[in-house]
């Protein structure tokens, strides 16, 4: 497994950006990349290990990350992403809940990546610390059980619906994170189940739906070259389809980190991505 080195005391990115709040309006948004330790699940096409650290998380560093990384920030909103699972107790300290769930509460919401797997019981203490909206993203990725399966997700569909039900009944936002394409499937087929996959994200409570273009990368053991390639106006046009489906029930995004700017599409994917009402 490929680390680069880094340091305990400093978030490995930090963005500002804005999120559409599904009022058709734009929120001011801070995401910070937390530098914490490596994401136990390992499946197939994440490669978010190459910004971990290799053991666990010192208590302490995760507070540093986050004031380091707010000084400049007056957003609205806070992601908090830890290339794992907030409620994993080797990336996340538990002991640093207090400090974690202080600077939370400056903000009107808060989102947070999480796997099923990880601390049901940790959640609800942490809960009992935050006045904010809390939000947590589960990659749910795809609801095709034989790519789930490929994925090593450690994750069924029934396990996705139980724990989205789980955390709705707490008064806990979901949002879902859903692959487009997996190796060897064509272009058709994976807007498909995107789709498919969109459908079951809502109707398990999601109020915001991430899809995100599989990219080549560090993942995919070695597979990346059989990946579908989706143009810009496809993503659009595949954009539009998404959004008539989810018929304001839930925010729906594409991801466009590896979308080019000088794009045409790039524009209407982003205006579709931000002006969305519900
Ligand atoms: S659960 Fe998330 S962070 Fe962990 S390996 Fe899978 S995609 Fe990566």
């Amino acid at each position: 497994m490929k680390h680069e080195r880094l340091s305990a005391d400093k978030p490995y990115l930090v963005l500002h950006e804005p999120e559409p709040d599904g009022q058709g309006s734009e929120i001011s948004t801070t995401t910070v990349f937390l530098t914490a330790s490596t994401c136990p699940i390992g499946c197939t096409m994440c490669d978010l290990h190459v910004n971990t650290l290799p053991g666990a998380t010192p208590s302490g560093a995760i507070t540093r990350q986050i004031d380091r990384a707010l000084k400049d920030s007056n957003a609205e909103w806070l992601k908090l992403y830890n290339s794992g699972n907030f409620f994993d107790p080797r990336s996340i300290p538990p002991v640093d809940y207090p400090a974690i769930a202080e600077r939370c509460n400056r903000f009107e919401r808060v989102i947070v990546e999480n796997h099923p797997q990880f601390g049901k019981r940790r959640l609800q203490s942490f809960l009992d610390l935050v006045s904010c909206r809390f939000e947590i993203a589960v990659g749910l990725e795809t609801v095709q059980p034989r790519w789930l399966n490929r994925l090593g997700k450690q994750m069924s569909r029934d396990d996705f619906s139980r724990y989205a039900g789980e955390i709705s009944q707490l008064g806990v936002d979901l949002r879902v994170f859903l692959i487009l394409g997996v190796p060897g499937i064509d272009v058709v087929e994976s807007v498909r189940w995107t789709r498919l996959s969109l459908r079951h994200a809502i109707t398990c409570g999601a109020r915001h739906v991430s899809i995100i273009p599989a990219r080549s990368g560090h993942g995919w053991s070695g597979q990346a070259g059989a990946l579908p390639e989706f143009s810009t106006t496809m993503l659009a046009d595949a954009h539009e389809t998404w959004l008539r489906d989810a018929d304001g029930r839930a925010v729906v995004t594409v991801d466009l980190w590896d979308v080019s700017v000088t794009d045409v599409a790039h524009s209407r994917l982003q205006q579709s991505n931000l002006t969305q009402r519900f």
